[in-house]
């Protein structure tokens, strides 16, 4: 995409994000270019003629998602023909790709641009993640992972990683313009390749920031180092006692069928071990139910690992068999699990949680 189109005076630009925390920094991101370029936020309530520009970052993760995210795309031009819009992320746009005034740039094209013009700061743009004192910092993009059941690394395989200088200039705006916490952000921080617990410490000597807390933290980044940080007393209140780690299942099978890059055994170590060294502890996860032959034997293992580590907030996902994924082949071979079943087991592992509110 070339922003030299792009270039105007007095014109109006609208994005409209879906999906994670990623996508929300990104648009902000974009934003910001736009507003370096004298655009203005379009505002849909006031104005009554069309945006000059629409931006739309697409999200794919559930079928529901993705069909949220093109159906936006054809409010706009059946409302706006004549309107320029931009479409980016992880939807598959081939049932859209003949819309006129509809271009599309890959996440890849999207990740080296946004790169090439370092605008990680934007504070005039709200979304739903971040608020007046809230500041998203986006420290990592792409994943390489390739969980069997999970459409991203297909999507977003292109891997960024913010420089800890850029991060601790981003932080320091942020602190200017009045925000006293930041949220680290990412697609899997746990391939961050200047290391999670190396840019927490940083921006903890090198910016003011009073709070540092994590979007969501893989199993594999809560490492001694990490741990450490939390028992130095001039660090532990200006770091987030909340915890969110994915863990997915708690039965091995299916955690090997899942290509998660760990055991029960490691998950347990891992976050008794938090419980112990960080104070006034509250962890979070997200759970999948339903994965291709998971018997009520795997689900038990999950359902008591959630009740043993005693979450405060359980995010339960049905399993949805997305396309090209290791785990629709899986699901196709495997008997089905009813809806009912599903149902249930999301309602046992929500019921954990109460346990410990
Ligand atoms: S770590 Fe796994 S679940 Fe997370 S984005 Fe990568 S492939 Fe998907």
């Amino acid at each position: 995409m070339n922003t030299s189109k792009l270039k105007s005076k007095s014109k109006t630009f609208l994005t409209v994000n879906f999906g994670c925390r990623v996508n929300a920094t990104e648009t902000n991101q974009w934003s910001q270019v736009l507003i370096d370029q004298s655009y203005t936020p379009y505002n849909l309530i006031t104005e009554i003629k069309s945006p000059d520009i629409l931006l739309v970052n697409t999200c794919s993760i559930t079928k529901k998602a993705e069909k949220e995210s093109l159906n936006k795309i054809k409010f706009f031009h059946h409302k706006y023909p004549n309107l320029k819009i931009y479409v980016t992320g992880c939807a598959n746009v081939s049932k859209i790709k003949n819309l006129e005034h509809v271009s599309f740039f890959t996440n890849q094209e999207k990740e080296k641009l946004l790169k090439k013009l370092k605008s990680y700061y934007t504070p005039e743009i709200k979304d739903k993640f971040s608020h007046t004192n809230r500041f998203l910092l986006k420290i990592q993009s792409g994943c390489t992972q390739f969980c069997s059941y999970c459409i991203v690394p297909f999507k977003r395989n292109y891997l960024f990683s913010l420089s800890p200088t850029d991060a601790i200039k981003t932080v320091n705006k942020a602190i200017k313009n009045g925000y006293k916490e930041v949220v680290i952000t990412g697609v899997n921080i746990d391939e961050y390749q200047y290391g999670l617990s190396n840019l927490i410490k940083l921006l903890l000597e090198k910016t003011e920031i009073k709070l540092i807390s994590f979007g969501s933290i893989p199993l594999n980044c809560i490492s001694k180092n990490f741990i450490n940080l939390y028992q130095q007393p001039k660090y532990n209140q200006r770091l987030s006692h909340f915890l969110h780690i994915p863990i997915q299942s708690g039965s091995d099978k299916i955690l090997k069928l899942m290509n998660r890059p760990y055991t029960k055994k490691d998950i347990i170590n891992k976050i008794e071990n938090c419980k112990l060294k960080i104070e006034n502890l509250k962890l979070g996860t997200d759970i999948i139910v339903g994965f291709p032959t998971e018997t009520d034997n795997d689900f038990q293992k999950t359902f008591k690992l959630c009740q043993q580590i005693g979450f405060s907030k359980i995010h339960v996902f049905p399993f949805s068999p997305r396309p090209g994924t290791k785990a629709r082949i899986i699901f196709e071979k495997s008997p089905k699990i009813s809806k009912e079943k599903l149902k249930e087991r999301s309602q046992k592992i929500r019921a954990t949680q109460l346990l410990t509110n």
